[in-house]
């Protein structure tokens, strides 16, 4: 019996289907925003009710309900079963299916992998809550803007900004259910006898994420004057500097056809050049480019430019590039390079000289073959016949590194012609000579550990930012554009009692009672009983209603779920479920209703331990009788 499609491939097949050209294969789709509209495929439409978002590789119609993913659509309008849409995914991507037998431990790899995503997503999360709220947050805002950054590039790029303290993101991790062990693994948390403390602690954060847009790492800058005054995420399971590009994710989808990728050196020029209109920079995280890096460009785009500081490292990056690009000429990629003049960086070009600069030192970039002779004949003198012979034998060993081709040909043409000779002779010198070796890319040293915090380490930076959430303070929030403050986003923070359905903003996570609800809109079948509150807002009453429809009319899936709550408020959160996160995985859905369940188990525990008896339903009068008295207590401080 054939094996189990193992996931990692599922995961990289919807990575790398483009969902806009699937659709557009059956409706026309047009750019509204960030999004693609068109008419939907699904039903009658008369106006475009149909949209796809690029970004999250998922589509949603307004009018019928359909929504999902690659997967789903090749299902539901081709009408294939999973493994055949799963079959023509694939093969319009031009792989093969593997199959595999999934081992336990092989299961229980995946799953602690899934909790280093989750993990780095929460960090992520509570970052960039952080840079609307927490204490420190002004001098991040100044050095944003400082850089010339909009609150609204700031949010495009999910710019946050770390506590002061060692401890804060330690604990608000916990407090979601993340243990040491896992915040180390995922780079976050440095570990010492004694004391474990944050790694980036007072710094402005830039996310690192990959081709699909899942936060792997994070680069983070000082606000004070700190060492290093840049640092990284250290390599993890999910996040290897050799192979992901900063930037490639915000590329593809702030671009609906990508034709050129520009590789500059530093995160930050890849923000500036956004910030100019320029969203199609990419650069490496402290590390040289790699073969895998180019790679992945050349499966992207027809051209890709090299940018470097005129300087002797920004030539000596540069010749590297060229050394990884010469085996991938293979006449589908154009490589250019071009090097900015002395003490420039596109960043500090921008601010200079605007976009009209920038442009103009692009129109002057080399091709990769002018690049590659002016850099090995800069000792030579061509006008004497041993240097010729010379040059000859020094190019050789770097063509015989090309694929046979096109560019193979004119490269030879080009030699000939310097040489002086005909190509016969030269092609007899490439077909011998020894491919040139490359330096092996220097394996990149391990991040610096941050210092640690000045003893003792407290968590007084934690209280006093929620200390500070509280307060009235709001200077700068409109930094970040269109997000209000926002309430803490612990975990499992209580939903406080809403008269409306309403969901915080997105980087926000949902109350508890939210996610309950999105399990369920997404996994119907968890569906049992209804369920006994404390408090009965409109959150509650929400869930219960939709757990009856479930039940009651045994609806099994998200789309009919969608159907019987349409046109109401629950489905009015229902797409905004779909619009924000619909490839959640039904695993971790399973995994998050389990927490949620949990959570109520020992909060009854709890109550139990304090002289109240609280079991089944009777949880729900020993929360209350605890609330009333809380809230008592409350009325009595004060005056
Ligand atoms: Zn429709």
């Amino acid at each position: 019996m054939a094996g189990q499609i193992p996931q990692s491939f599922i995961d990289q097949l919807l990575d790398t289907v483009e969902l806009t050209s699937l659709i557009g294969e059956d409706v026309a789709l047009k750019r509204s925003g960030n999004n693609y509209q068109g008419k939907c495929p699904f039903h009658d439409d008369r106006s475009p009710s149909f949209s796809v978002s690029p970004e999250k590789q998922v589509y949603h119609c307004f009018g019928c309900g359909a929504s999902g993913n690659a997967l789903t659509y090749a299902k539901e309008k081709r009408g294939l079963d999973f493994i055949g849409a799963v079959e023509m995914l694939a093969k319009r991507q031009g792989v093969e299916v593997p199959r595999e037998d999934v081992s336990p431990a092989q299961e229980r790899a995946q799953k602690a992998r899934q909790r280093l995503y989750d993990v780095v997503q929460a960090a992520d999360e509570y970052f960039q809550w952080n840079l609307r709220n927490a204490a420190n947050k002004a001098g991040a805002i100044d050095y944003l803007k400082g850089r010339g950054l909009s609150g609204a590039t700031a949010k495009r790029f999910g710019i946050g900004l770390s506590p002061v303290s060692g401890q804060a993101l330690r604990q608000h991790l916990t407090q979601s259910g993340f243990n040491d062990d896992e915040m180390e693994k995922a780079g976050l948390l440095v570990r010492k006898p004694g004391r474990n403390y944050d790694r980036f602690r007072n710094r402005v954060t830039f996310p690192i994420r990959d081709r699909r847009g899942r936060t792997v790492a994070f680069t983070a800058r000082v606000l004070d004057d700190s060492k290093p005054k840049y640092l990284n995420s250290s390599e993890s399971d999910i996040f290897h500097k050799g192979k992901v590009l900063y930037g490639l994710h915000e590329a593809i989808t702030a671009n609906r056809t990508l034709e050129r990728l520009i590789v500059v050196e530093g995160q930050m020029d890849v923000i500036a050049l956004a910030q100019f209109e320029l969203p199609c920079a990419v650069a490496t995280s402290g590390t040289a480019i790699t073969a895998d890096h180019l790679e992945q460009l050349c499966r992207l785009v027809p051209q890709v430019v090299f940018c470097f500081d005129g300087d002797k490292a920004g030539k000596k990056a540069g010749w590297r590039a060229l050394e990884n690009a010469l085996p991938m000429m293979d006449g589908q990629t154009e490589f250019l390079f071009l090097f900015l003049p002395d003490g420039q960086d596109p960043d500090s070009l921008l601010q200079a000289e605007g976009t009209a600069g920038y442009h103009k030192q692009l129109s002057q970039a080399v091709a990769l073959t002018d690049f590659l002779f002016d850099h090995l004949c800069v000792d030579l003198d061509m006008q004497r016949l041993d240097s010729r012979a010379r040059l000859g034998g020094i190019v050789a060993p770097h063509l015989k590194r090309m694929p046979k081709g096109l560019p193979k040909e004119l490269m030879l043409d080009e030699l000939a012609r310097r040489v002086g000779t005909d190509k016969t002779a030269i092609r007899d010198l490439v077909d011998h000579a020894q491919p040139a070796p490359i330096e092996p890319a220097p394996t990149p040293a391990p991040e610096p550990e941050p210092e640690p915090p000045a003893e003792p380490v407290t968590n007084d930076g934690y209280d006093e930012l929620m200390n500070y959430a509280g307060s009235d303070d709001n200077e700068g929030t409109d930094y970040y554009a269109d997000f209000d403050p926002a309430p803490m986003p612990i975990g499992e923070a209580p939903a406080a009692p809403e008269a409306k359905l309403e969901l915080p903003p997105i980087g926000i996570n949902l109350p508890a009672q939210a996610k309950y609800l999105q399990c369920l809109y997404h996994l119907p079948s968890l569906a049992v009983e209804p369920m006994s509150w404390a408090h009965e807002g409109a959150w509650e009453r929400a869930i219960n209603q939709v757990i009856e429809a479930i039940v009651d009319h045994k609806i099994d899936s998200t789309a009919a779920l969608m159907g019987y709550f349409s046109n109401t408020d629950i489905g009015r959160i229902f797409a905004e479920f779909t619009r924000r996160d619909p490839l959640i995985a039904q695993d971790r859905l399973a995994a998050q209703w389990q927490d949620l369940e949990n959570h109520r188990d020992r909060r009854s525990a709890k109550l139990e331990r304090r002289g109240i008896k609280a079991s089944g339903n009777d949880d729900a009068s020993a929360l209350a009788r605890l609330i009333a008295a809380r809230n008592a207590a409350q009325t009595q401080k004060k005056p």
